[in-house]
């Protein structure tokens, strides 16, 4: 058996000694950490109860730097000093970094001594922070308030990130934790961590259960579709809005203020106020009918307004509204109906709102969980599942805390590795990636599952090769092809493809590392940091002949059917020409050759295409109703 058993030194499980592990809900607006503390999960709050981390952190000119509450009243006097939604720079790069709208922060420039671009970095009184750093903080402090509140060093934590986060979003917010001190047992995904709290992965009907997790937070919102399977979650589809939250509410209610009040427009310090009130009015409105706001501005003007949830509701129904287009669109891209969704699990602090629960229950139709306190439900999920990775519960089916020695992946055209689990990712896992046809009416595909660090199938290890045939023909590239990586708690691996447009399924079990010695596992390691420029060098030719090859395959296609109809001779010896050319550069010359050889076909050869095009779009429009060819160009 190669699979690595993680036990780091001196923490092998001694019965009956509790080890202490925390989740971390590490959120844009609001962090949390929990506990599970006599077999019940719950918050840890700070020495005033109050469970909530804002995720804001302030340097100031003398080397200060504050977290949470702190700092977000410092954000009032001091906003250029003070971060807050770093989460939405994690992983980012300098140019992404600039594009992102909404940062108060000014950011730096520089590049380091080779040219070389570095990571973004924010501009403060304390220096010069990345959002790695700036998050660690907030980390650290959800540490300390850990250690304090349980008396003893934590063995480690898992931490929540979006189900949509990419490697580097994932590899950041790991840094973060390691930079604040914090061993990272598991990053886990929010909408699983919730599900996980209401404990849907327990119940008996749970296998293949399908639930919907709608999350509102403060500035973002998210919905995911679950499926459990053989034990794991696995993430069906994401969607949301980046740009939708509770701050949104808050907007709302200020424009509602100031046209009651008849302010006019304000300077910053103000608008903070009235933001703040309007929050305030928004929470009481959660639970009361009515709220009563009451501010004192700059000018000694005194406001007094009472707004009653009717109007409240009249004003924000259509930002709720908006959350139903992406839940509509997770729907619709994993191919489920409403009717199949067994839960929905009200999560985010946004989600106290009646209404949007209201909102949300009858689009399900269906009830929606909210027993879970649904700023917390994310941390408590996390620190389940921390209980368990920690070794609290010897008797639990989930304790393993196994990793896969080596990439998995799969063959792709070219003689391509495409990975599809990352060596180290620990199991249980389970996860999807899609593929399509190659050729024109393409009805069958050869599947190989390899395993390895290099980028050349020829230089991993075969683990397994299967068909999924009875495709219905398609063109090339419109066929999608779901492959499902599973390895379960025990190591075991199954594959399966589904071909989404018809439904065909195929799929096969493999054992990933069966005969391979820890030695061999080390050799193929080190094979491939030896290997990885040459092997960069030739996943580009590979691609490069690949391309090149697709590109002499459609025009092919095309010339075979109507070259005469569209093209004089000339024309055609000129194109057939530039294909020939094209031809010898595919086994002789470098990728850049290649490419500038397909660049120089795609070129010559635009013409045609246009015509072509020309042609069939006038076939398509002949005859038929206005109506036909608007639901056409709707599919
Ligand atoms: P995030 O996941 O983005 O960090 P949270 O899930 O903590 O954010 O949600 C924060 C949002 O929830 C804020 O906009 C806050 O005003 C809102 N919120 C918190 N409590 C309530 C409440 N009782 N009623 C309405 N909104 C609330
Ligand atoms: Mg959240």
């Amino acid at each position: 058996m190669a699979l690595l058993q993680i036990s780091e030194p001196g923490q092998s499980a001694a019965p009956h000694q509790h080890r202490l592990a925390v989740g971390i809900d590490l959120g844009t607006t609001n962090s949390l950490v929990a506990t599970v503390r006599s077999g019940s999960p719950a918050v840890l709050a700070d020495e005033n109860g109050e469970p909530v981390v804002p995720s804001v952190v302030h340097y100031g000119s003398d080397a200060s730097v504050s977290v949470g509450a702190k700092a977000a009243a410092l954000a009032i006097v001091d906003p250029l000093n003070c971060i807050s939604s770093v989460k939405r720079l994690m992983g980012k790069s300098l140019q992404e970094t600039r594009e992102l709208t909404g940062l108060v922060n000014t950011l730096s420039d520089s590049t380091d001594e080779s040219g070389e671009m570095q990571v973004p970095r924010i501009v403060t009184a304390g220096g010069n922070v990345t959002a790695v750093e700036v998050s660690s903080r907030i980390l650290e402090a959800l540490k300390l308030r850990a250690e304090e509140a349980l008396g003893g060093e934590l063995v480690g934590a898992v931490v929540t990130v979006p189900a949509y986060f990419d490697d580097a979003q994932r590899q950041a917010t790991k840094d973060s934790a390691r930079m604040a001190g914090l061993h990272v047992l598991r990053l886990l995904n929010e909408p699983t961590a919730a599900a996980i709290a209401y404990g849907l992965d327990r119940q008996m009907e749970a296998e293949g259960s399908i639930v919907a997790i709608y999350d509102l937070g403060g500035g973002t919102f998210d919905v995911s579709l679950l499926r459990m399977n053989r034990g794991v979650f696995e993430v069906l589809a994401t969607a949301g809005d980046t740009a939708l939250g509770g701050d949104d509410i808050d907007r709302e209610i200020v424009d509602w203020i100031c046209s009651n009040g008849e302010i006019a427009a304000s300077d910053p310090s103000t608008m903070r106020r009235l933001l703040e009130a309007a929050k305030s009015a928004k929470e009481q409105l959660s639970s009361a009918q009515t709220a009563a706001i009451k501010l004192n501005l700059n000018d000694e003007k005194t406001i007094e307004l009472e707004l009653n949830r009717t109007d409240f509701e009249q004003m924000i129904e259509p930002l709720i509204k908006r959350t139903l287009a992406p839940c509509r669109r997770v729907l619709r891209d994993a191919g489920v109906d409403k009717s199949e969704v067994t839960a929905v699990v009200m999560v985010g602090g946004s989600t106290r709102v009646p209404l949007v629960r209201q909102q949300t229950g009858e689009f399900f139709q269906r009830d929606v969980l909210t027993d879970i306190n649904p700023d917390e439900v994310v941390a408590i999920g996390a620190a389940i599942q921390a209980d368990i990775l920690a070794g609290n519960k010897p008797d639990s089916d989930m304790l393993l805390l196994d990793v896969i020695p080596l990439s998995l992946g799969i063959e792709t055209m070219g003689g391509l590795a495409e990975k599809v689990i990352q060596r180290n990712t620990t199991i249980p896992i389970a996860r999807a990636q899609e593929f399509t046809t190659y050729k024109d009416g393409q009805t069958a595909m050869a599947l190989h599952v390899v395993q390895g660090e290099r980028e050349m199938v020829s230089d991993c290890r075969s683990l397994a090769r299967f068909e999924l045939r009875d495709i219905p023909p398609m063109v090339a590239g419109k066929a999608r092809i779901q492959v499902v990586f599973q390895v379960d708690a025990d190591g075991l691996l199954t594959v399966s493809a589904i071909e989404r447009e018809s439904g065909v399924v195929a799929s096969i079990d493999v054992k990933p590392s069966y005969g391979l010695s820890d030695n061999e596992i080390e050799t193929m390691l080190r094979d491939s940091m030896e290997n990885a420029s040459d092997d960069m060098q030739s996943r580009k030719l590979a691609e490069q002949r690949v391309e090149a090859e697709r590109v002499i395959e459609a025009l092919d296609a095309a010339m075979q059917q109507d070259a005469d109809e569209f093209l004089d001779a000339d024309e055609k010896s000129q194109l057939l020409s530039l294909r020939s050319g094209l031809q010898d550069t595919i086994d002789s010359g470098s990728a850049a050759e290649i490419k500038n050889a397909v660049e120089m076909l795609e070129k010559g050869s635009s013409e045609y295409v246009e015509r072509r095009m020309n042609a069939s779009v006038r076939r398509m429009m002949a005859g038929q109703s206005v109506n036909e060819i608007e639901e056409k160009l709707a599919d």
